[in-house]
C-alpha cells in the first residue's frame, strides 16, 4: 500500500511532527493525518509499527487538538474521525453489539485535572466519584453470553467489526462457559476484557520452548495477541492465558435493572459474582481526582511485582448515568481516561555483535547496542538467541534499533528501523569457529542453534559451574558468575565438584575477601548440599532438562543413582518429555564422565535421596496420577474438583491419550469418555468414587 519511497518520507515527516512543540498549521494537517493513516496501517495491518504506541498518541492528539480548535477544519475521512482500522481477514468476521472503542490517554497529573474538570462541568458536581483499576496489556475481547452460556467471543478488530475467536477463547479457564447471568434478570449480554499471558506463564513457555530449541515468543503481549489467532485451540490452551473483562457493554433485562448495574465498580462484582475474573481486588473507587492520582503513582510502584503486565491505569467516572451523560466520541468515551506509564521502548543504535559460548556449547549471538534507559534499567547487551532471529528480522551493525523491556522480562529487539538505514549498516557475519576454543561450530539439521561440540571447551566448563552454583540450581549465595570466572582464571576451580574443594587459605589472600565474605561463602556452600535432587539435577546441566523437566525426574526417583537405570522407553513415558530429552537424559546418565562426576559430588556428601517422597506420602496420594474431568459434575465443582486432585499430588491434563490414568465422567460425558473407552488404559470412575478415592 505504500512504497519504500513513501514510507521514507512518511517516516521523515512523523520525526518533524514529534521534534515540533507548535501548534498544527492549518496546512499541515492534511499531511499529519496521511501520517497517522500510515503509523496505522503499519500497526494495525501488517503487524509491524515504525514508532512506538507513546509515539503514535502524541502525533495522535496533536491533530486531535488541532481539530478541537478548528471544527470547521475536520474531514470526514481524518483518523479521529472513525473507530477503527481495516481488518486482515482470517477467522469469520462478525460484527460488535456496540463498538469496541479506544481508550484516551494521559500522561501526567495535569492531563487528569483537566479532564476531572470537563466531567464536572458537564455534571454539575463538585466532585465525580471514579472507579481506578490497572490498563492490562494484552489483547482486547468481546464475550457474547445468551441465556447463560458462552455463545461468541470476538476480537476487537477495527473496533466495529472483530473476528470469530470462539473456540479459541473457551481454551482460557478463567473465562466460564457459563455463566449465571439469568440470576440477575439478564439474558443477553456482552461484556469486554482484555487476555493476558502471566509473566510466570510466558516465562515458563519460553523456557520450555528454548529447552527444546524452539522460538521464543518477544513479550508477553505479543504472546497473548498472537495465541488468540493461533489454528490449533490446543496450542491455545499450551500457552495457559489469562483473561480480566472489565465491562458490560451492552444487556438486555427482562426484569428491572439489577442495582449493581448503577455503577461501574458495581458492575465489575456483578461479573466477579458470575464466575469472571474482573478487576473486582485491583480496583479502587475514589471520591475526587486527587484520591486517583495519588494512588496511581503508588501503583506505578508496584508494576514489576505484579504477576502480569499493566502499561497504565483506567479511571472511569464510577455512576453509569453520569457515564451516560458524558457519551463518547467517535474514538474514546469521555467517561474513561487510561493514565500510560513510563514507555518500555525505545530506539538505539546497533554496534556490535558478541557470541557467546553457553554451558552446553550453544553459541548464543549477543547485541551490543548504545545504552539507553528503560523504565528503571539501562539496557545495553540484549540476547538475539540464534542465527535465525538475526536473518528473520535482518539486523545489520549500524541499525537503529527498536528496543523493549516488558516487565522482568528480558529486554528483546523488537526490530530495526530499515527505513532509516543509509546503505553503511553492515551485515552480521555468524562466526564457524567457537570464538573461546577455535574448534569448528556444528548445527544439526532440524535446529536452529550452532554449538561447539568440544565438551573441554574452556567456555562451556565455566558456564556450567556457574549454572550450577546459580539462583535456580544449587543457589549457592554470594558465590556468582564473578567469582566462579575470577577463581577459574587463578586455576583454583577447575571443575563441578572443584566447588566443594576450594582452597580457602589461597582465597583469603585475594582482594576483596575478608574473613566475612569467606564465612559466608563457605557456609552457603555447606549448606548447598542439602539441597533437593530436583535442584541438584537441574543444576547438572542435562541439556533440554529445565526445572519442570527436573521436577518431574525428581518425583520419580528415591536416590539419583535411579536414574541411570532408566531406559529410554522409561523416560519418554513421563509427562512433556519427547524423544529428544529423553534422549539427552539418557546419554548423560549413561556416559562414563557423568557418573564420574556424580561419584565425586556425591563423596563431597551432597544429598541425593529424595526426602520429600517418604514424608509427604500421607498427602499425596495421588502423587504421579493424571486426571481429567468431563462431563457435568453434581456434588463438586470442576475447578474445586481439580485443585483437589491437584493438592494431592494429581496433576490434571488437558485431553484424553495414553499419559491419562483417570477419567472422571460426569453427566452427559461426549467425546473424551468415547475416546478413553477406545484407549483401554484409561481408569473411567464416576465423580462417587472419585469422591471415595481421594477420602
Ligand atoms: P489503547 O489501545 O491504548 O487505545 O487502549 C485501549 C485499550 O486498553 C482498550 O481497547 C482495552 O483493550 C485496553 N484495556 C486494558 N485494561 C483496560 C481497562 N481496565 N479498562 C478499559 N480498557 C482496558
Ligand atoms: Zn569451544
Amino acid at each position: 500500500m505504500f512504497s519504500p519511497e513513501q514510507t521514507k518520507i512518511l517516516t521523515q515527516q512523523s520525526q518533524q511532527f514529534l521534534k515540533d512543540n507548535n501548534p498544527l498549521q492549518p496546512l499541515d494537517a492534511g499531511v499529519l493525518r496521511d501520517v497517522l493513516r500510515f503509523h496505522e496501517y503499519r500497526y494495525y495491518v501488517l503487524d509491524n509499527p515504525l514508532i512506538t504506541d507513546t509515539e503514535y498518541d502524541i502525533l495522535y492528539k496533536k491533530l486531535e487538538k488541532f481539530e478541537q480548535e478548528n471544527p470547521e477544519l475536520i474531514t470526514a475521512d481524518s483518523p479521529t474521525q472513525r473507530v477503527g482500522k481495516n481488518l486482515t481477514n482470517q477467522f469469520a468476521t462478525t460484527v460488535h453489539l456496540v463498538p469496541m472503542l479506544s481508550l484516551e490517554n494521559s500522561y501526567n497529573a495535569e492531563d487528569l485535572k483537566d479532564w476531572d474538570r470537563k466531567a464536572r462541568e458537564a455534571s454539575s458536581l463538585n466532585n465525580v466519584e471514579y472507579c481506578v483499576e490497572p490498563k492490562f496489556d494484552g489483547a482486547s475481547i468481546s464475550l457474547l453470553y445468551e441465556n447463560d452460556l458462552l455463545v461468541r467471543a470476538v476480537t476487537r478488530g477495527d473496533g466495529i467489526q472483530g473476528e470469530e475467536i470462539t473456540t479459541n477463547i473457551k481454551q482460557i479457564r478463567s473465562i466460564p462457559l457459563h455463566a449465571p447471568f439469568s440470576k440477575y434478570g439478564i439474558q443477553q449480554v456482552e461484556i469486554r476484557g482484555e487476555v493476558l499471558m502471566s509473566k510466570k506463564s510466558f516465562k515458563c513457555f519460553n523456557d520450555k520452548q528454548a529447552e527444546q530449541g524452539l522460538q521464543i515468543l518477544a513479550n508477553p503481549r505479543n504472546a497473548a495477541s498472537g495465541s488468540l489467532r493461533l489454528k490449533n485451540p490446543q496450542a491455545v490452551a499450551d500457552r495457559g492465558l489469562d483473561a480480566f473483562l472489565y465491562h458490560i457493554s451492552y444487556v438486555i433485562y427482562d426484569k428491572e435493572i439489577p442495582e449493581l448495574m448503577e455503577t461501574h465498580a458495581g458492575a465489575l462484582q456483578l461479573l466477579w459474582e458470575c464466575g469472571f475474573r474482573s478487576p473486582q481486588k485491583e480496583k479502587h473507587v475514589y471520591q475526587n481526582i486527587e484520591e486517583v492520582i495519588a494512588h496511581i503513582a503508588d501503583y506505578e510502584q508496584l508494576r514489576d511485582e505484579l504477576p502480569y503486565e499493566i502499561d497504565g491505569m483506567v479511571v472511569k467516572v464510577n455512576a453509569i448515568n453520569l457515564q451516560d451523560k458524558l457519551g463518547m466520541t467517535s474514538h474514546h468515551p469521555r467517561w474513561a481516561m487510561a493514565y500510560k506509564f513510563k514507555a518500555r521502548q525505545a530506539t538505539s543504535i546497533l554496534r556490535s555483535v558478541e557470541f557467546q559460548v553457553g554451558r552446553t556449547g550453544a553459541i548464543t549471538p549477543v547485541a551490543k547496542i548504545d545504552p539507553v534507559f528503560l523504565a528503571g534499567v539501562t539496557v545495553s547487551s540484549i540476547s538475539l538467541f540464534n542465527e535465525d532471529i538475526i536473518r528473520e528480522k535482518d539486523l545489520r551493525i549500524g541499525d537503529t534499533v527498536l528496543v523493549e523491556r516488558a516487565g522482568d522480562v528480558i529486554p528483546n529487539i523488537v526490530k530495526a528501523q530499515q527505513e532509516l538505514r543509509t546503505g553503511i549498516e553492515e551485515p552480521i557475519v555468524f562466526p564457524k569457529h567457537c570464538p573461546v576454543c577455535n574448534s569448528d561450530l556444528h548445527k544439526p539439521e532440524e535446529e536452529s542453534v550452532w554449538r561447539c561440540i568440544n565438551p573441554n571447551c574452556e567456555a562451556q566448563v565455566v558456564e556450567r559451574i556457574i549454572h550450577f552454583v546459580s539462583k535456580d540450581a544449587m543457589d549457592i549465595r554470594s558465590f556468582g558468575e564473578a567469582n566462579v570466572r575470577k577463581f577459574y582464571q587463578l586455576g583454583l576451580l577447575k571443575e563441578i565438584p572443584g566447588v566443594y574443594q576450594l582452597d580457602f587459605q589461597k582465597i583469603s589472600t585475594l582482594e576483596g575477601f575478608g574473613k566475612k565474605s569467606i564465612d559466608n561463602l563457605q557456609a552457603a556452600i555447606e549448606g548447598s548440599k542439602q539441597q533437593s535432587i530436583n535442584r541438584l539435577i537441574f543444576a547438572l546441566g542435562i541439556r533440554y532438562v529445565g526445572e519442570t523437566t527436573a521436577k518431574i525426574l525428581a518425583n520419580r526417583i528415591n536416590n539419583l543413582w535411579d536414574l541411570k537405570d532408566f531406559s529410554l522407553e522409561d523416560l519418554m513415558g513421563l509427562e512433556d518429555v519427547g524423544p529428544k530429552v529423553a534422549g539427552s537424559i539418557f546419554d548423560f546418565f549413561q556416559a562414563p564422565e557423568s557418573r564420574e562426576l556424580l561419584k565425586k559430588l556425591e563423596n563431597e556428601g551432597l544429598n541425593f535421596t529424595n526426602t520429600k517422597r517418604g514424608k509427604t506420602n500421607e498427602q499425596s496420594i495421588l502423587e504421579g496420577k493424571t486426571f481429567l474431568f468431563t462431563g457435568t459434575l453434581n456434588q463438586l465443582k470442576r475447578s474445586d474438583a481439580e485443585a483437589m486432585v491437584e493438592e494431592k499430588g494429581g496433576k490434571i491434563v488437558s485431553g484424553v491419550s495414553s499419559k491419562l490414568n483417570y477419567l472422571v465422567a460426569g453427566e452427559a460425558a461426549g467425546s473424551k469418555l468415547e475416546k478413553a473407552k477406545k484407549l483401554n488404559t484409561v481408569n473411567i470412575i464416576s465423580e462417587e468414587e472419585f469422591l471415595k478415592m481421594i477420602e
